[in-house]
């Protein structure tokens, strides 16, 4: 079984100029714990995040390995394990291709861990995490972290329902556990 989760405002406090460097990837209370719930569970994890800041020349490869590598161990010390990230670096300047709401990374992931969509959860803040999982066939949850309270105080658009709506992470992990093990 597998999940798959989006970073920015749901692993990690999302920053409306990005997280271009170390000091500004600052974990959401309990989101490591709540993946750790996860692999203890038995779910892989997968992680897929746009990362537009490499396209726009802000942030480079190395640096997003040095911030993944800091998440990784960090997930690790909580005894959880992100099987895999995938991310997608092309400029939100441009039409998307790879970046959500493409479902380009999560049918990747979905190939690699040999998942069933209606089984496979999508975790995330935003509405082109929610229209990716749509496109891909996954079961939508939506955090209030990051940009999700937003999103449920506007409404959430009909084409992408259902959705359920958690507090944050580690509420997602809870409802996972219950409904898809
Ligand atoms: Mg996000």
């Amino acid at each position: 079984m597998l999940v798959l989760l989006d970073r920015d405002g749901v692993i990690n406090v999302d920053t409306p100029t990005g997280v271009v460097e170390l000091e500004k990837f600052v974990l959401i209370p309990r989101s490591v714990d709540a993946i750790a719930m996860l692999t203890q569970a038995g779910f892989r994890i997968a992680v897929c995040t746009n990362q537009s800041s490499i396209g726009k020349g802000l942030l480079t490869p190395d640096m997003l390995g040095i911030i993944h590598g800091f998440m990784h161990r960090a997930v690790h010390a909580a005894g959880g394990q992100i099987d895999r990230v995938y991310f997608a670096s092309e400029s939100s300047d441009v039409p998307f291709k790879r970046r959500k709401p493409s479902p380009e990374m999560l049918l990747e992931a979905m190939a690699e861990f040999h998942a069933d969509p209606a089984r496979t959860p999508f975790v995330g803040d935003m509405i082109t995490d929610m229209e990716a999982a749509c496109a891909a066939g996954c079961p939508r949850i939506l955090t209030r972290t990051g940009k999700g309270g937003a999103l449920e105080a506007a409404g959430i658009p009909a084409a992408v329902a259902p959705v359920t709506v958690v507090d944050n992470l580690y509420a997602a992990a809870e409802l996972i556990c219950k409904e898809y093990r």
